[in-house]
């Protein structure tokens, strides 16, 4: 009967990798969808808007294993991916700038950056893992109430903000203090932004505010407030308008890929799980990355799905059948 059991598990085992080696590692596909993350809180205990340090850290550690690797935002806006042949890009945002996102804390002395914190537990995933990347943008809220006033250690602002600028992280826009734009006439609208990017670059000069995440997801009447404009002296550029939800990104590449609706994926337990299973189960529809970055690699006959202002650096390779 064991003796049997050993088999039927030899068995198995030589199938699956057999499997394996059958399939090959996966074709490239830089039309394929992807998954653009956003957390909120990074804090004890687990609730709708909260992920815990470990959980967080082990959502880092299941991306990696399943051949996940980090862009920045701003990489994927300008067709920048640049990754090994067969990974996939992900890309990791975080909205409302609470405390366990950022937080520095003082040790023997000396003030270093919390190892539970999001920041903390990037950098360090990003030392013992240096090929998954080091990547995400931050949502601030400048003049919120605190927790979320820029992380909640005023006498910090600035250093974390010009840390993330130096580090490989980005700073985007969530308005001044999370107001729904949808409620709010244009000046105010345009206030909102102005005033907020103004905020970041009083901590860090000439810093290039590249995305908006609209504050529950809500549109002001006519997107063109949100995109660009000026206001109070200040002019602002929006490359992306990043929503709430929305699932799977499009491909940066494809078509269908809309800059004012980019939709992006809740950093919790069973939406992650959920379109991780999903691109188990549905390989072709994954972002799969050729290996270099001036080529966008695409399925045999699905060149018409590619965008039509692909940045012109950009060379085009169909795959074979
Ligand atoms: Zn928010």
């Amino acid at each position: 009967m064991r003796l049997l059991l050993v088999l039927l598990l030899l068995a198995t085992a030589v199938l699956i990798v057999a499997s394996f080696a059958a399939a090959g590692p996966p074709a490239p596909n830089e039309l394929g969808r992807l998954m653009i993350l956003e957390y909120h809180k990074i804090d004890e205990p687990e609730e709708r808007w909260t992920r815990t340090p470990e959980n967080f850290r082990r959502d880092l550690e299941t991306l990696y294993a399943r051949g996940y690797r980090l862009v920045s935002l701003n990489a994927l806006l300008d067709g920048r991916v640049d990754l090994p042949a067969g990974t996939t890009p992900v890309v990791l945002t975080f909205d409302d700038s609470s405390p366990g996102q950022f937080r520095y804390v003082e040790k023997n002395g000396t003030v270093e950056i919390d190892p539970r914190s999001a920041v903390g537990i990037l950098e360090a995933f990003a030392r013992e893992k240096p090929d998954f990347g080091r990547a995400a943008t931050f949502f601030v809220l400048p003049a919120a109430d605190p927790p979320n006033r820029l992380f909640n250690q005023p006498e910090y602002a600035a250093r974390k903000l010009q840390f993330l600028a130096a580090h490989g992280y980005e700073i985007g826009n969530h308005t001044l203090w999370h107001a729904n734009l949808a409620k709010y006439p244009e000046g105010t609208v345009r206030a909102q932004i102005a005033d907020a990017q103004a905020f970041i670059q009083r901590h860090v000069p000439e810093y290039r505010v590249r995305a908006l995440a609209l504050p529950h997801g809500a549109y002001p009447k006519n997107v063109a407030w949100a995109r660009t404009g000026t206001a109070k002296g200040v002019t602002y550029q929006h490359d992306a308008i990043l929503m709430v939800a929305g699932g799977a990104a499009p491909s940066p590449f494809g078509r269908a890929f809309e800059a004012t609706r980019v939709p992006r994926i809740q950093g919790l337990e069973r939406e992650l799980r959920n379109w991780l299973d999903w691109f188990d189960r549905n390989p072709g529809e994954r972002f799969v990355s050729d290996g270099d970055p001036d080529v966008v690699t695409v399925p045999a006959g699905a060149r018409d799905r590619l965008r039509l202002d692909l940045p012109t650096n950009l060379r085009v390779v169909e795959r074979a059948r």
